[in-house]
């Protein structure tokens, strides 16, 4: 009998793809999110404003993330897991993300890579995709998104941080390196 896979989904940003080095982390935190709310993420109406993020993506201007892009390559290798990407980033980026997942021969580690091509809030669409794929581990960067897809999905989620974080056990689990992961 054929025996089930274990399901792994990974956001992009922050989790595969580094920040850009270089811009101020207020910058992009505006960008994103617009100062608002915290689960409310701004979508660039504006040219100008596309044209600079599109910039931003550029892929000579992410680095990816050494130690995790490793960590997922060794369980690409490994039957008995089936990876995915599920990543907010809006229509207008999808020609980047493809460029930079080709650069970093990337594209063809994971099942299917969902970007958010409706531009849907970040948080509605993460979780539209997980109850879709069903995964049984989802990685994300973003802690408000965690907190929320937690109490929304069954999916174990996990909030990646480089920073020394205190976990909240009752919301969700840091984890500082994907290693980390199958101890
Ligand atoms: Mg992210």
């Amino acid at each position: 009998m054929k025996k089930n896979k274990i399901k792994i989904a990974f956001d992009l940003d922050g989790v595969i793809v580094n920040k850009p080095p270089l811009v101020p982390k207020r910058l992009l935190e505006w960008l994103f999110k617009g100062g608002g709310s915290r689960l409310h993420y701004r979508f660039p109406h504006s040219n100008l404003e596309q044209m600079i993020r599109k910039i931003s993506h550029f892929y000579l201007f992410r680095p990816p993330m050494g130690k995790n892009i490793n960590f997922i390559k060794k369980i690409a290798k490994d039957d008995d897991y089936e990876l995915y990407i599920v990543s907010s980033r809006y229509s207008f980026l999808k020609r980047e993300t493809e460029i930079w997942l080709e650069k970093r021969n990337l594209e063809k580690l994971f099942k299917k890579i969902y970007l958010n091509e409706k531009n849907e809030q970040p948080h509605l669409f993460k979780e539209k995709v997980l109850k879709e794929i069903k995964p049984d581990i989802f990685i994300d960067d973003d802690e408000a998104i965690v907190d929320y897809l937690c109490q929304k999905t069954k999916t174990h989620i996990y909030c990646f941080s480089l920073k020394k974080v205190t976990p909240k056990p009752e919301t969700n689990l840091f984890l500082s390196s994907l290693e980390l992961l199958f101890r």
